[in-house]
């Protein structure tokens, strides 16, 4: 076992990403392989052409450092209480506290403000390694580093940065608003309105399904500003717990990921002053749009550990513990061909995040990518987790271990931060531009 994770997870090496092939081809034939091959790299960013090929899967020092902290984290604070806090339908907060000391809340946010300074590939390792052992937890952590914290890093003036980084990486936890209940994949037809006051803004409306709300202080809700413009008047503002009229109206009751909090929030008068306002008034769609396709590569992170933590704990018990016909069931040959390939799967799909991951580092162009990153990822982790209950047999689908609960975990894949079918319509959309004459 022991050696097929390693498998996973190649030696420490601090060699950068895979150059992009520029051999030249006939013009039609290059046509037609570029999306594969050679996405508009930017030159400027970072140039590679000296560097000599690579596995995609290797970690840099810090990297395998990630890796290694956050696996033995998850195993000694983690797994003792993620059957508890499913159950209880509720993150104890002891975790959250330890997710902050070892910190894994700021992993990108520089060190002049309190945060590891880390880079992007080493919050992926670390999503991944929490979501071996609890998804619910990885996606805390996912959502805050993703989407909370790399939203103030670019988007934030000085002086938020100055107020919120800090508290960031340190204590509060973030919340990404933009869902509402008459918006979900059509995100922009959102209906909570800003409007402008002598002192900054006024929030009204209702956000739906926001992840850590029950846990966050910071929240970044999208409102829109000048609903004449239609989503281009849409606008990212800071609202913090506790401001009057800001309320959660209901906790959710879900099929998985239960310790994840998800709730509906109310925005009654809520009034924020301007030094609330994320980035320009009428940017929130870029924004959004922005921060969403890397968050994408995180739940394929997510995702991803997932499939890996359902496979080793049905491999365990197949290849140690249960006999019958007088061997071990994972000894037949049936159980082994499904076991071979749902770890080919897995190692695709880690290949796909992690491709997407170091695109997004060197600038290179990665929406595509991370789309089919997180299509596939969920994808693997819903079959993955389904067929590891059945390899485990009754003892898979009982609640006293954790086979069942990975597969009611991978579902989520499938659904948030962009549906399957709005991953495909993304790929189809950039590959048709691609191939249209
Ligand atoms: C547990 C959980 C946590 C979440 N966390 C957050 C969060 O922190 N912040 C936040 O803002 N949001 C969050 N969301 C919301 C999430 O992003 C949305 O649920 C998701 O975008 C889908 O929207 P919807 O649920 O309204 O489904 P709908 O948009 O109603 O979709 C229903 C079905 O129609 C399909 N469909 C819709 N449009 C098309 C189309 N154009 N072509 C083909 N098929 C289509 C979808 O693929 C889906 O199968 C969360 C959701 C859940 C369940």
């Amino acid at each position: 076992m022991a050696s097929l994770v390693k498998s996973l997870r190649p030696l420490a090496r601090s060699i950068p990403a895979r150059p992009v092939s520029r051999t030249p081809l006939p013009s039609r034939v290059y046509q037609h392989a570029r999306p594969f091959s050679s996405t508009s790299i930017r030159r400027d960013a970072m140039d590679l052409s000296a560097v000599p090929p690579t596995p995609i899967t290797h970690l840099s020092e810090t990297e395998a450092m990630m890796a290694d902290s956050v696996s033995r984290f998850a195993q000694e604070a983690v797994l003792p209480r993620v059957r508890e806090m499913d159950e209880a339908e509720a993150m104890d907060p002891k975790i959250v506290e330890q997710l902050f000391e070892q910190g894994l809340m700021g992993v990108e946010i520089p060190e002049e403000y309190g945060g590891a300074g880390m880079n992007f590939t080493a919050c992926i390792v670390g999503i991944e390694e929490l979501a071996k052992v609890d998804p619910s937890v990885s996606v805390l952590v996912d959502v805050h580093n993703t989407l909370v914290n790399t939203a103030v890093i670019k988007y934030g003036n000085a002086e938020v940065k100055k107020k919120w980084l800090p508290r960031l990486a340190t204590d509060s936890v973030g919340s990404f608003c933009l869902s509402e209940p008459v918006s979900g994949s059509d995100a922009f037809a959102l209906s909570a309105r800003a409007v402008r006051t002598d002192s900054g803004f006024k929030i009204n409306g209702s956000k739906m399904w926001i992840t850590n709300a029950v846990e966050s202080s910071f929240f970044i809700v999208f409102a829109n500003l000048d609903p004449s413009k239609g989503y281009k008047g849409i606008t990212a503002f800071i609202v913090e717990k506790g401001t009057p009229g800001f309320s959660i109206a209901k906790k959710e009751s879900k099929l998985g990921i239960k310790a994840s909090s998800t709730c509906v929030l109310n925005f009654d008068d809520v009034e924020i002053p301007k030094e609330n306002l994320l980035g320009e008034e009428g940017n929130g769609y870029k924004i959004a749009i922005g921060l969403l396709n890397e968050g994408r590569i995180g739940i394929a992170a997510q995702m991803t550990g997932l499939s890996v933590g359902a496979w080793e704990n049905a491999a365990r018990y197949v290849w140690n513990d249960r006999k019958q016909f007088g061997q071990l069931v994972g000894e037949f040959q049936g159980m082994q061909h499904q076991m071979a390939q749902c770890y080919t799967e897995i190692a695709a799909a880690r290949a796909l995040v992690y491709n997407a991951a170091r695109k997004k580092e060197v600038g290179e162009d990665f929406v595509c990518d991370a789309a089919m990153a997180k299509l596939f990822a969920s994808q693997v982790a819903g079959r993955v987790s389904g067929l590891a209950i059945e390899w485990m047999g009754g003892m898979g689908f009982v609640r006293e271990g954790l086979a069942e609960k990975y597969w009611r975990d991978s579902k989520i894949g499938a659904i948030y931060e962009g549906t399957s079918n709005i991953q495909l319509q993304t790929i189809a959309k950039l590959l048709q531009k691609e191939y249209t004459r």
